[in-house]
């Protein structure tokens, strides 16, 4: 049996790496955005992303400085889920003796970027040669309370920020050679904007129960929220946000926009349940955080999402990003 035929969840459930540490143990373990380990009265949040040529992205797609600032965008945005707070981080380059310094330097600058925006710094990491680029990096956060994928209540509301599905299709646009059309899409996900600040302030208000951000795609990764608070959701499909950009390269692209929304990836929203009292709340936090955030269905008992169009089940099979089972950039 080879990775292709588990797939990369098929892999962790094997390995035992795919729930939480079950409560009442301090610290979070494998399983949720960031681990979390408790220190001076608050938590340590800990998370590691690599982004690796040929899987993640393809050199000629885009500048240097946007990728050095995904990088890190990346990883800001697990600490997002958690309502904490980026601080420190390692980045350890792998990349082929071949490659011009001067895409490294702007590489660089679009990290350091990315550290003003965020209010984190880089306090080490490591140079090896390979045979293709490798950007891994290591980060640190910092909360009071972490807000886990576990707390979910049937009751709950499901919201999600911003436009999920843009990122996925700028990655269209790109394979397709047509990133000029759409500079906007394209740029959503070349230039990922984690949202850090309504990623905190639900968490620092308490009015979130659940949160994750959406990386392998919006399904995907409510079916983890789902999981490991162990409930079901009912989604929404009329109500899930299509931006007039976004349908519009649907259309030109013959692509189903749903297909993108629910099962695109690399979004880097946020997917977070709060009670139906906080309904005003989390409006004032959204305008706060200048995000907007979408009530797209809600928690009920069970184990899976349905999907439902104005009431009546609503039947399209999609499914999430799985990254030994779909092909690369
Ligand atoms: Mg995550």
């Amino acid at each position: 049996m080879n990775l292709s035929e588990v797939g990369e969840f098929g892999l962790l459930r094997r390995l035992g790496l795919l729930e939480a540490s079950p409560p009442p143990g301090p610290v979070v373990g494998p399983g949720d955005d960031t681990a979390a380990l408790p220190l001076e009265g608050g938590f340590l949040l800990c998370t590691a992303d690599a982004l690796v040529e040929g899987v993640h992205f393809r050199r000629g797609w885009g500048r240097p400085e946007d990728l050095g600032f995904k990088t890190l965008a990346v990883n800001v945005s697990d600490v997002a889920a958690m309502g904490g707070t980026p601080w420190a981080f390692t980045l350890t380059l792998s990349a082929p003796p071949a490659l011009p310094v001067a895409w490294i330097e702007g590489l660089y600058r679009g990290l350091r970027e990315a550290c003003r925006t965020f209010g984190c710094q880089m306090v080490g990491g490591d140079t090896t040669s390979a045979r293709d680029v490798t950007l891994s990096l290591a980060l640190l956060g910092r909360t009071d309370r972490p807000v886990l994928r576990r707390g979910a209540r049937p009751g709950d509301d499901v919201y999600v920020s911003g436009a999920p599905g843009e990122s996925a299709a700028g990655l269209a646009l790109l394979r397709c050679g047509r990133s000029g059309r759409f500079p906007e899409l394209v740029r959503r996900h070349l230039r990922p904007e984690p949202r850090l600040e309504l990623g905190r302030s639900l968490g620092e208000t308490g009015a979130a129960t659940a949160m994750i951000d959406v990386s392998d795609g919006l399904l995907q990764d409510l079916g983890h929220l789902l999981r490991a608070s162990r409930v079901g959701a009912e989604l929404w499909v009329e109500r899930i946000p299509l931006t007039t950009r976004l349908q519009q390269a649907a259309r030109e692209l013959g692509h189903g926009v749903l297909d993108w929304v629910l099962a695109g990836g690399e979004d880097y929203e946020l997917l977070f349940t709060c009670p139906p009292p906080a309904r005003r709340q989390v409006q004032t936090l959204a305008r706060a955080a200048a995000v907007p955030v979408w009530r797209i269905g809600c928690i009920v008992e069970g184990s899976s999402a349905h999907l439902l169009h104005r009431g009546r089940p609503w039947g399209e099979s999609v499914a999430g990003y799985d990254h030994f089972r779909k092909p690369g950039p």
